[in-house]
């Protein structure tokens, strides 16, 4: 059989070796203290979370977490052994799926774990959960408050669920922000073990906080970007490495009059006589539609710009300067910038959006290729 990432000339190169080693520098990092929730929601950031699993398992992931209850199924049926996360919300009506599946879920009401609790007594088994704490992002969570400890001691008389442990979430809206919420967080944990709760976990730092502010690693951290090699911290150069190349190949040139259009509504014009790739990825592959006239592809060394609307399924390149051009020539959309490639920061900040946007939006459509020396 014909491998799926041959099928198709687009697609997404994993390079999990790079992802081995930033996985292994946060692990360094924050020492044997400290365990590592490795974040792999959105598809693990396009790079495949089926793909890119065993390599966090092996590298020192203590968990994987994800968003929904959809990717810890998918997850769940890969991998039955992995120990699971779920930091969103699942709704009542889907509990038991989490309960089954042995997955463990966020929950911020004493009536999620009841009926967490129910399910769990009915399959003999015991529910992992972790609640989550609202310290101001306001996103998901109860605010720290006299009955919030109330109903979360008595989850504790539960006797199908374990309170395992306590996370909150940091809105990097500054240093002084970042510690108002930390404190307020400590606080309450402090609150709560004063009434005799534990929590083996407690965790509040993603992928910057877990860098830029040591003192905020807690007993666990939960970085996603760091480890497909994203760079949004400052404090340290932490040498970590892109994951990440998108490729594809030409599939037709087409040379262009001087003064002809092309795409739709011919919002691009030859400014000489050109020589016009076709390149066969668009838009539902993830990449972004605001690039026209913005994106750049490498053919054979050479930036080869981005020509008239992107479409759907593929756009045109000018490769009236590339050398020895020719049909099924690659031709590189993000890169580790060494070939001139365009890096996913960069992307990014053509694209005016953040570096996890430019990932996280490649969709299934192009086939993922893995590769480890
Ligand atoms: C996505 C997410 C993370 C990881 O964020 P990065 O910025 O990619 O490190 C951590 N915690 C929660 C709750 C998240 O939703």
């Amino acid at each position: 059989m014909t491998k799926k990432e041959e099928l198709r000339d687009t697609k997404v190169i994993v390079d999990l070796d790079n992802i081995a080693h930033n996985m292994k520098l946060i692990d360094d990092l924050t020492g044997p203290d400290v365990a590592v929730m490795a974040v792999i929601k959105a598809n693990g950031y396009g790079h495949g979370s089926i793909g890119i699993a065993p390599v966090l398992m092996e590298s020192g992931a203590a968990y994987l977490a994800v968003a929904t209850l959809t990717e810890a199924l998918e997850l769940r049926e890969a991998y039955p052994d992995y120990p699971l996360f779920i930091l969103g919300h699942t709704p009542d009506r889907l509990l038991h799926f989490a309960a089954e599946q042995d997955i463990t879920q966020t929950i911020f009401t004493l009536s999620q774990a009841e009926k967490l609790d129910e399910i769990a007594g009915k399959l003999q088994k015991k529910a992992k959960v972790h609640i989550k704490v609202d310290t101001g992002f306001h996103r998901l969570g109860q605010t720290p408050s006299e009955s919030f400890a109330e109903e979360i001691a008595k989850m504790y008389q539960l006797k199908n669920i374990e309170v395992e442990g306590i996370f909150s979430h940091l809105a990097l809206a500054g240093a002084e922000e970042d510690e108002k919420q930390y404190r307020l967080f400590c606080d309450f944990i402090q609150t709560l073990e004063d009434r005799g709760c534990t929590f083996k976990y407690k965790h509040i730092a993603d992928s910057i906080a877990t860098v830029d502010y040591p003192q905020y690693r807690m007993n666990m951290v939960r970085p996603g970007a760091v480890l497909y090699g994203m760079r949004g911290f400052d404090s340290i150069d932490l040498p970590i490495r892109q994951a990440m190349t998108f490729k594809t190949a030409i599939s037709q040139l087409h040379a262009i009059p001087k003064g002809e259009g092309l795409s739709y509504d011919y919002l691009w014009k030859a400014q000489r006589d050109s020589l016009i790739a076709t390149l066969p990825f668009g838009y539902a592959d993830g990449y972004p539609r605001n690039m026209r006239d913005k994106g750049y592809v490498i053919v054979n060394g050479v930036k080869a710009p981005l020509v008239g609307v992107i479409c759907m399924d593929q756009c045109m390149a000018d490769v009236t300067d590339v050398p020895d051009v020719c049909c099924g020539m690659e031709a590189v959309i993000y890169g580790d910038g060494q070939d001139g490639s365009m890096t996913i920061a960069e992307a990014a900040e053509l694209a005016e959006t953040n570096k996890n946007d430019i990932i996280a939006r490649i969709t299934a459509r192009p086939p993922r290729q893995y590769i480890r020396k």
